[in-house]
């Protein structure tokens, strides 16, 4: 079906040739247009010939020609952002979060998306299961580029099996033609123990680093477990504890130690989560090599971190005796010391500030669930009830959903809010922000 146009951009070419709301887009230059990536692409050059069709009875086609400068957007709106219905994933894979969710949660939550448009639009992750001939060669055609690609492992058989999908073992033929189509690809890995480490994941990393450059950037990352595994049946996975976290980092550390020399990058990036359960520090800054993984919670402590100090640089020094500013940060189990330590700095330069970390434990998911993004508003709600809280509570943004303003469990944050009897701050993960927050003595 050819996207509905729903609007025209005032003042737009697409507006100044005269298209207009109600047609469907049919093709731009013979090109079809079937959703965003064909019309981005084809509607970048300079000179245009656009075909729309009226929805009369019976259709009506017409014919638009324009001239626009390179790259000026054509001005057209559509039903939706992908003018298209979001592709669905086709796996079963073992590891699943969302398999391992509790009925009764957002129906948003549920959905599996896996739609390499949205990969190269918005910087999800793809597995490559779901793509007709013709949409691979369209990729390659169109180069869309850079693709998120969820590897896992390159090994054909054990794929099949993680994915849950016959389709999941063509994974590195298909990388291979794209690489040859110039497309760069970032790639994640999550380690079920027993799977795919060892062994495994040093083949997979070795597969990988032969498409170099074409696979700019691959993070490591633990696999996730909630406590409901078990009563929905699901397999039966094993967490990623301290010993086994060391051995990945080890194993990965010690693959980029012989590819670093000859290509000048690491190129495999143990995720933060994985450090935090070895129990090991966070890598300095250079480490992290341009953060090309920060999305995939590659850097995101290192970066807070390193953020905060640069901006309490600049603070001037707060002498004693000014009047404390008590106040509280709510967090996952995962990242409390971090904060406890970047607070106890600040209260070390500025004596007004005076707050307390609380950890909160995943009570909703399971305790082998422990980082703040996955914290529900009756847990954070059931355990800082009647704790001291001071004039306001800073929680992460990446708490909220919908908007900004409910958690994961569809709690608002105003009902949250109510019933600690304190004002919720929700506050971005960037450590200048984090630091102002600290300072900020107002109500
Ligand atoms: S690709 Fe696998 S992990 Fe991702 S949503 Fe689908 S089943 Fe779940």
């Amino acid at each position: 079906m050819h996207p509905l146009i729903t609007g025209v951009e005032p003042g737009s070419p697409a507006e100044k040739a005269g298209l207009c709301p109600g047609d469907r887009l049919i093709a731009i230059n013979g090109n079809e247009i079937s959703d965003v990536l064909d019309y981005m692409f084809h509607s970048e050059e300079a000179k245009l010939h656009i075909e729309t069709e009226s929805p009369a009875r019976p259709p009506r086609r017409r014919s638009f020609r324009l001239r626009k400068k390179e790259g000026e957007p054509l001005g057209l709106l559509f039903e939706s952002y992908l003018m298209d219905k979001p592709r669905s994933c086709a796996n079963k894979c073992l590891f699943c979060f969302i398999d391992q969710l509790p009925p009764g949660l957002r129906e948003t939550l549920y959905f599996k998306d896996d739609d390499a448009r949205l990969s190269f639009l918005t910087g999800s992750y793809v597995t490559l299961t779901n793509l007709s001939r013709r949409e691979l060669d369209r990729i390659m055609s169109l180069r869309i580029s850079p693709i998120n690609v969820s590897v896992h492992s390159t090994n054909p058989e054990l794929r099949r099996r993680l994915l849950g999908s016959k389709n999941a073992g063509d994974c590195l033929e298909i990388m291979r033609a794209f690489a040859g189509a110039r497309i760069e690809m970032n790639c994640q890995i999550v380690v079920c123990p027993g799977l795919n480490d060892g062994a495994e994941l040093e083949r997979t990393m070795s597969d990988l680093a032969e498409l170099f450059p074409a696979v700019a950037s691959v993070s490591i990352v633990p696999v996730g477990l909630t406590r409901y595994r078990d009563e929905l049946g699901l397999y039966p996975l094993e967490p990623v504890g301290p010993e086994k976290a060391r051995e990945i980092i080890a194993s990965a550390e010690a693959f980029s130690a012989g590819f670093m020399p000859e290509h000048g990058t690491r190129l495999f990036y143990c995720a933060d989560e994985l450090f935090l359960k070895a129990g090991l520090d966070i890598p300095p800054r250079d480490y992290y090599e341009g953060f090309p993984q920060y999305e995939n919670g590659v850097g995101m402590l290192r970066s807070l971190e390193d953020e905060f100090m640069a901006a309490l640089r600049g603070v001037e020094a707060c002498p004693s005796g000014s009047e404390p500013h008590e106040f509280s940060v709510a967090t996952g189990l995962a990242s409390r010391p971090l904060l406890a330590k970047l607070l106890q700095i600040a209260e070390s330069k500025c004596y007004y500030i005076n707050g307390s970390v609380y950890g909160i434990e995943n009570r909703f998911f399971g305790n082998t669930v422990d980082v703040a993004g996955l914290i529900t508003g009756r847990d954070l709600v059931a355990q800082l009830k009647g704790k001291p809280l001071g004039s306001r509570l800073l929680i992460s943004a990446g708490m909220l959903r919908h908007g900004g303003d409910m958690f994961l469990d569809s709690l608002t944050l105003e009902d949250a809010s109510r019933e600690l009897g304190v004002p919720i701050v929700p506050v971005p993960n960037d450590g200048a922000e984090l630091l102002k927050a600290f300072m900020n003595r107002g109500a």
